[in-house]
């Protein structure tokens, strides 16, 4: 059989890019994926209660970008979701993005007003700031403020989640969660905010379903592949369509240059016989135990059971064999030896590289299907239309070819 394109990974970079080639331009893919599953970390299921469990966490889906909403409303029926997150400070459960309800509720009205008022002399309303930003204000009432903040929201979440104290890692991960210079409890204000009807795993079962598409799960590219003189072997023969990548870029190059560190995560999962455990979909512990955050994932399809469940997540550092890599660690040493492999990968002609663990990038997903519908726009589909042919991606004769469950 020939294939044009072996993709690796069925994540959203993956599972886009193949869906496009396989719409688009009529070609024929190979998905290698390592794990059982689909969906790379979106993945999630019904379990016996009808809930939808995120297998490797809460999975809520925002963009202000209308084309990447339309894109994947093609694929699935959307639930409107407004992501609201507690935070448990103190003995009290407040919302977070610490905002001006928040505010009032850490602080005597007195102060609060007065902060408030100093606030909105300095910032637009209803506009985000950095913890970092707020940290330069010099009056004594903004800089008890940041210091509570940073005290009891930043700093030891960012130590338990990273392993790193908040100088060390990149700026960018905590201005995430901004402070918000209004009354909005949501966690996020993107244009658009849900989780997909069905769950995540019926969306990606739509959008690979599709005649040109293979997938081999269970298999890691490695099992099958071989990288000599610049060039992909796989199935023993050279392959001159296009790898598409999106697993560890220093495991595909066998840690020639040493191991990029990762973040992992441990869920801990309870069934608890109640019809809710908590006010929101998520509470975060910034100070208290050693997990972050417990989900609850009835809130986001607002089930009918008796019993509910929870995750709690405990961060941990990704050891190859024993857990899975979830985050990239931005600090200034990790992303130079990042950029040893990514120059390394320049040799390789047929290589692209997309995700979050390909391109060592804290990527949401939008903006990684965002990312990868650019690739298939400015970068495959020019180079298809400049062949004007059959790229020959001729993989052998090899009875492994047969995978071990294609998803028809
Ligand atoms: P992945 O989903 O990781 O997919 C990569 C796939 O490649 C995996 O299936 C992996 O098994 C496979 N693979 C890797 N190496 C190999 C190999 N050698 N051989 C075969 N297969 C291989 N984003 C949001 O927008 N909203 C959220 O609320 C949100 N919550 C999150 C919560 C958590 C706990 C985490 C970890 C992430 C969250 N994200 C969220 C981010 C989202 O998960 C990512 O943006 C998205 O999964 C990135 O897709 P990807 O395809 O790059 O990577
Ligand atoms: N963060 C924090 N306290 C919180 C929430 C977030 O310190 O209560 C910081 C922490 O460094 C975290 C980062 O902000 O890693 C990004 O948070 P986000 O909720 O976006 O993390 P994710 O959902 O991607 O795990």
């Amino acid at each position: 059989m020939i294939f044009d394109y072996v993709i690796v990974g069925s994540g959203f970079a993956g599972a886009v890019l193949a869906e496009r080639i396989a719409t688009e331009l009529d070609k024929k893919v190979l998905i290698i994926e390592k794990r059982k599953h689909i969906g790379g970390n979106c993945f999630d299921f019904k379990d016996e209660n009808n809930i939808i469990i995120h297998k490797y966490g809460p999975h809520i889906f925002h963009t202000n970008d209308k084309e990447v909403f339309n894109y994947i409303c093609k694929f699935t029926n959307i639930r409107i979701f407004h992501h609201k997150v507690l935070a448990y400070i103190d003995g009290k459960k407040v919302p977070i993005p610490f905002n001006f309800n928040t505010l009032y509720q850490v602080f005597p009205d007195t102060l609060a007003k007065r902060i408030e008022k100093k606030l909105l002399e300095k910032y637009e309303l209803n506009s985000k700031v950095s913890i970092l930003e707020l940290q330069s204000e010099e009056d004594s009432d903004l800089k008890l403020l940041s210091n509570f903040i940073f005290q009891k929201i930043f700093l030891n979440y960012t130590v338990k989640q990273w392993g790193l104290t908040p100088d060390e890692i990149d700026k960018s991960v905590m201005s995430r969660v901004p402070v918000f210079m209004g009354k909005d409890n949501r966690y996020f204000t993107d244009k658009y905010q849900f989780i997909p009807t069905n769950g995540y795993t019926s969306l990606f079962n739509k959008m690979l379903n599709n005649k040109n598409i293979k997938i081999m799960l269970q298999t890691d590219f490695h099992e099958i592949a071989e990288l000599k003189k610049n060039k992909f072997f796989i199935f023993g023969n050279e392959f001159k369509g296009k790898v598409i990548y999106s697993g560890a870029i220093d495991e595909l190059f066998g840690y020639r240059f040493g191991e990029l560190p990762y973040r992992s995560l441990k869920f801990e999962p309870e069934t608890v016989n109640t019809e809710y455990y908590q006010e929101t979909a998520q509470v975060n512990y910034p100070n208290d135990y050693d997990f972050t955050r417990i989900t609850e994932f009835k809130h986001f399809h607002n089930v009918k059971s008796n019993d509910t469940v929870i995750f709690r997540e405990y961060p941990e550092k990704f050891k190859r064999g024993k857990n899975s890599r979830f985050y990239p660690v931005l600090t200034e040493k990790n992303l130079k030896l990042y950029q040893k492999y990514r120059i390394f990968a320049r040799k390789y002609k047929n290589l692209i590289l997309i995700g979050r663990l390909a391109e060592y990038k804290y990527y949401n997903m939008d903006e990684i299907i965002k990312k990868s519908l650019e690739i298939f726009q400015n970068k495959i589909l020019p180079e298809e239309r400049e062949n004007g042919i059959k790229i020959s991606g001729n993989i052998g004769n090899n009875t492994l070819l047969q995978p071990r469950r294609v998803f028809a």
